[in-house]
């Protein structure tokens, strides 16, 4: 760990990985910002930490207390954006990595947002939807003295969903006496949401991946492919990935590894994993070891799933060509170097799995002027943003000899530290 993650007293150091591995990443690019590395310690030091005790009565009586968090890392640019996750491994170090890794995504994509990201230490797979509304009712007024659709915007993660979305949109309203439906994107359509933003996320991954395959020559139509995380993100991706003629050929979630060479029938592994939870108990591929699957010969592979997932191991034995980053933070900086030695491309997390903020972003719009787009102005505009900054980090990468990610990092830095220094520092 850095000396400046080091100072930072409330930080665990037994569990100190994605929030160091975010310095790390932030200390690769300070050489590349010229002047701007001035105002570098800025990124090193969340704006705001709050920490929230979540007490619910459980369905039995029981009275039980749960850990939550709303972090936000920077606000240079814009209000607060980033999603709240429910998994019984969260922690402060983890909310505060996301929290950094989603302003970096917002200035990469030009988005006019700073960076936040919140979370409930529970396993959502262990409560029932009405204790699942009362955390997430609680959790929301406790973190309301923060959020609000000009301060700082939810959307959902890991265990969250668009219903999760639901309860924290009516709390904040009943909170604040008028419904506020811009406080939290990926809500219902019918409470405005917006169209295509429940798959924005899978598809802004096959977009990433499409135009990395363009400029390789790694043609989608006749890749293999490997997702990890079967969830809102990898199941979509996984699904567009086939409608666009690639064959997926193994999947991992929580509970099961699967393979099938000949390609998976993704719309039948979506509708197993809907009606039992999970991958597991899928007839339509072999079960694999768990380690096997990181060693699958593909074109394109896809952790989807948490932080920390493609480790110095892992990297060493991957036999994929492209690696599409669809979580955040999956791979180690040091597994990320492992991977450019072996000359395997990374299309990293805050550009390939920027399509959910993005059409997040379009939601807050929509939902600020109470005017809805169709769907395909959704995606249009979707696919523009996308290509336009996925153009200019791959030039930049190719002009100063970059990797993707640092130049990613390089363009969001920049755009960041810029607004800090216009600002200035109050008082
Ligand atoms: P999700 O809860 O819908 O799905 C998560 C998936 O990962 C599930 O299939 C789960 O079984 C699997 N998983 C969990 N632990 C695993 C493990 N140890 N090994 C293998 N699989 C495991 O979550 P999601 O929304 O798809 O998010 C996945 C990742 O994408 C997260 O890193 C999240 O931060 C990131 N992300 C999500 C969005 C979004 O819009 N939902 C946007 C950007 C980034």
């Amino acid at each position: 760990m850095t000396a400046a993650a080091s100072r930072l007293s409330y930080l665990d150091p037994a569990r100190a990985e994605p929030w160091a591995s975010f310095i790390e990443q932030i200390d690769r690019v300070a050489p590349h910002l010229g002047s701007l590395s001035r105002w570098i310690e800025t990124l090193k030091h969340p704006k705001r930490i709050l920490v929230v005790d979540v007490p619910i009565v459980r369905d039995d009586g029981a009275i039980a207390h749960y850990e939550g968090y709303r972090v936000q890392h920077n606000l240079s640019r814009g209000p607060g954006k980033g999603g709240v996750r429910f998994h019984a491994a969260v922690t402060l170090n983890e909310v505060m990595a996301l929290a950094g890794w989603m302003t970096i995504k917002n200035a990469a994509l030009g988005l006019p947002f700073g960076g936040a990201k919140g979370g409930v230490r529970i396993d959502p797979r262990g409560f029932s939807a009405a204790e699942l509304e009362r955390i997430t009712r609680r959790y929301t007024s406790e973190i309301g003295i923060v959020i609000g659709p000009g301060k700082d915007i939810p959307a959902p993660d890991i265990g969250t969903s668009e219903q999760t979305m639901a309860w924290m949109m009516d709390t904040y309203s009943m909170n604040v006496g008028h419904t506020a439906s811009g406080v939290v994107t990926g809500k219902p359509v019918a409470l405005g949401g917006s169209l295509g933003r429940q798959e924005a996320t899978g598809r802004g991954v096959y977009i990433a991946a499409r135009e990395a395959g363009i400029r390789v020559g790694v043609p989608i139509d006749a890749a293999r492919v490997v997702v990890q995380g079967f969830g809102n993100v990898g199941g979509i991706a996984a699904r567009i990935f086939r409608e666009n003629g690639a064959k997926v050929i193994a999947l991992q979630d929580a509970e099961a590894t699967l393979c099938n060479p000949a390609g998976i029938d993704i719309p039948a592994a979506l509708a197993h994993a809907a009606a039992h939870g999970s991958l597991s108990g899928f007839f339509g591929a072999e079960p694999l070891g768990e380690e096997d699957f990181w060693q699958l010969e593909c074109e394109y592979f896809v952790p989807a799933a948490l932080e920390g997932q493609l480790t110095p191991e892992r990297a060493r034995g991957l036999r994929a060509r492209v690696v599409v980053e669809g979580a955040n933070g999956p791979t180690t900086p040091a597994a990320d170097d492992i991977l450019h030695e072996r000359d395997i491309l990374v299309i990293p997390d805050v550009l390939a799995n920027a399509g959910g903020v993005t059409v997040s972003y379009f939601e807050w719009v929509q939902d600020f002027s109470s005017f809805f787009w169709s769907e395909e102005e959704i995606n249009d505009r979707l696919e523009s943003i996308m290509m336009k900054a996925f153009d200019a980090i791959w030039r930049l990468a190719q002009e100063r000899k970059l990797s993707i990610r640092t130049a990613a990092f390089v363009i969001a830095c920049k755009r960041v530290l810029a607004a800090r220094e216009q600002r200035g520092l109050y008082p």
